[in-house]
């Protein structure tokens, strides 16, 4: 099997079950240090339900990044531009970071927006984008590369969050970010790997555990320090010079129900 990131031949590692009844082959890259699954066949059943069933940290894991990426763009990104979070799931990172005051918007093929209504992305917003944010999606990814070059269509900035692959890489039954009960995720990369595909669209990469970031100004990894000051609050601070959007959204929302139900009322 080819890698799917640079395209060399890849080695068969080991095979293991997933969803309790699929035997899937897993092949490791040795010159990127990728690591996939054999033709995902089994993605539709997996996908019945798009956030899965286990997922029970995603709340918890959407108010931690909101808490991140709001130091992440006040320092290292221009905070009065937009932000699109693509593969943005149920809304609920946009709604976050619209609250705090970043301008946000959302975007998913798969899933339906619920909580950031109003506010999915369009092309007329493309150039006025200065990063995209991907949280839990790269290891879902058919075609990674196919992906990425999506989003660095619309902004050269990609903020994202997938766990790196341990080394020596783990056993099936040792590692739970196999996912082997869902079956979705399919793609697992090192830092090597992420090292390779900057390389190749001429991007920095910079790193702090399971948050990566594609740029184009070089942002070091001692700098991205920072962003362990959640834990004395330094979120809270940026916040305070930040105009949360709650009232603003709610007055726009309100306007275009207005327009909407004057619209319904002309037609009768
Ligand atoms: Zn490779």
């Amino acid at each position: 099997m080819t890698c799917k990131i640079c395209k060399t031949e890849t080695e068969r590692i080991f095979d293991t079950k997933i969803m309790n009844k699929y035997k899937v082959d897993y092949s490791y890259c040795r010159n990127c240090g990728f690591l996939q699954t054999e033709e995902s066949y089994w993605l539709t059943e997996a996908y019945k339900n798009p956030i899965n069933l286990s997922d029970t940290g995603y709340l918890q894991r959407n108010i931690f990044l909101s808490k991140k990426v709001t130091i992440l763009l006040f320092f290292f990104f221009d905070k009065n531009k937009k932000f699109l979070d693509y593969g943005g799931g149920y809304g609920v990172f946009v709604r976050l970071m619209r609250d705090i005051g970043f301008d946000f918007y959302w975007s998913d093929k798969y899933t339906q927006n619920i909580f950031a209504r109003g506010f999915e992305y369009n092309d007329s917003i493309k150039n006025d984008i200065e990063a995209v944010t991907c949280f839990e999606a790269f290891e879902h990814f058919v075609n990674p590369l196919e992906e990425i070059e999506k989003m660095l269509s619309i902004s050269k900035n990609i903020i994202f969050t997938t766990e790196l692959l341990p080394q020596p890489i783990p056993k099936p039954e040792d590692w739970w970010y196999y996912g082997l009960e869902h079956g979705q995720h399919i793609s697992f990369y090192s830092k090597k790997t992420f090292n390779f595909i900057a390389n190749k669209y001429s991007l920095n990469y910079s790193n702090l555990g399971s948050l990566h970031i594609f740029s184009q100004k070089r942002i070091s990894n001692f700098k991205l320090k920072i962003l362990k000051f959640t834990k004395f609050g330094l979120h809270k601070f940026i916040q305070k010079q930040l105009k949360s959007k709650i009232w603003e959204d709610h007055l726009k929302m309100s306007n275009n129900n207005e327009t909407n139900i004057f619209a319904h009322q002309n037609i009768y």
